[in-house]
């Protein structure tokens, strides 16, 4: 049995920084010689404050990369064909690169509509049918930013993963599934042998403690148990869930899928909540403007 000599912080923060700051010197170099900045856009519906946590980070990230950013916010009455013409308006402005729509929306908008009328080349979070299926095939695309920055994790982490087993928990459109195509893609940071589980897998345990990588992003505080996880494996915890605090002045603090205090003496390498992939979201989403912007501007 291996156990490891030492376990090894992912650290999102740190990592992301260096992503940001890798853009903005390229952003530089447009700007430098007169071009126009990359520009993102965000639509923001309604009043979540996750959601606009969120979109306040990816915003302040523009910033910090040198790029422009609009932001449009309606309320959660707004109907679905308002919201369809703002994106049919955003698909034609020339002088956006890319824009996102922040998830989720409230329940009387149709999310597969929504994101189906985005122009795949400015659908810089990766979510339409176009660059989902672009993205099975290894064609270039834009990557969905938390599976994209799980990649990056990995990469620039140098952890092999060639040949390993993933299991990756969870199947949403936007996590779990493509992750779980992307692992398996012969590409750098692919080449794994793959098992998807979810809600209905029997005996989930047992497809768990065979991992040699764990990608958890079921959204469950916790889930994932020390006694699931093999002696030197390396876990990518997805999870962000808001719990009571009464303890702290916001109320709430942020909980991971993983059981991190019990894990970390045995995994070789974790990612903290928070700190680990939420950061790398936002880096990515950033990443995948700069693409947009040169793909799109036409400055390669
Ligand atoms: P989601 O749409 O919330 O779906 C959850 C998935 O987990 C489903 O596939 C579900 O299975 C599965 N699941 C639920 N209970 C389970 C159980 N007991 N055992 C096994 N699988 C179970 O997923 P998501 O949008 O990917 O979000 C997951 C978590 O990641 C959330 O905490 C979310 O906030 C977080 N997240 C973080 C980032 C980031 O940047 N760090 C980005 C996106 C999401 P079924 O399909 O069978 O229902």
């Amino acid at each position: 049995m291996h156990f490891p000599n030492f376990m090894q912080i992912l650290d999102g923060i740190a990592l992301s920084k260096t992503i940001k700051e890798e853009v903005k010197q390229v952003v530089a170099t447009y700007t430098d010689k007169g071009k126009r900045p990359p520009h993102l856009a965000a639509i923001l519906v309604g009043d979540n404050g996750a959601s606009k946590t969120y979109i306040n980070s990816k915003i302040k990230s523009c910033g910090e990369c040198g790029f422009e950013s609009s932001l449009f916010t309606f309320d959660a009455s707004i109907g679905e064909a308002e919201l369809l013409q703002k994106i049919d308006e955003l698909n034609k402005d020339p002088k956006l690169d890319g824009f996102i729509v922040q998830l989720p929306l409230p329940k009387h908008i149709n999310e597969n509509n929504i994101i189906q009328a985005i122009s795949p080349e400015k659908d810089v979070d990766g979510f339409t049918p176009i660059n989902f299926g672009r993205m099975a095939l290894g064609l270039p695309c834009y990557i969905p930013a938390t599976p994209f920055g799980i990649l990056q994790i990995l990469e620039r982490y140098k952890i092999s993963t060639s040949g390993k087993h993933a299991v990756v928990i969870g199947r949403s459109n936007i996590v779990g599934k493509p992750i779980s195509i992307l692992l398996g893609l012969n590409q750098p940071s692919g080449n794994c042998t793959v098992t998807l589980v979810h809600s209905k897998t029997i005996h989930i345990e047992h497809y768990i403690q065979q991992a040699d990588i764990i990608i958890c992003a079921l959204g469950i505080p916790h889930f994932l148990k020390s006694e699931m996880v093999k002696e030197g494996a390396v876990v990518i915890d997805v999870g962000i869930t808001r719990v009571d605090d009464a303890t702290l002045p916001k109320g709430y603090r942020i909980a991971g899928d993983a059981d991190f205090e019990n894990i970390k003496n045995k995994c070789s390498a974790i990612t903290p909540v928070p700190g680990g992939v939420g950061p790398m979201t936002v880096a990515m989403l950033i990443k995948n403007t700069l693409l947009a912007y040169q793909r799109n501007y036409g400055d390669h």
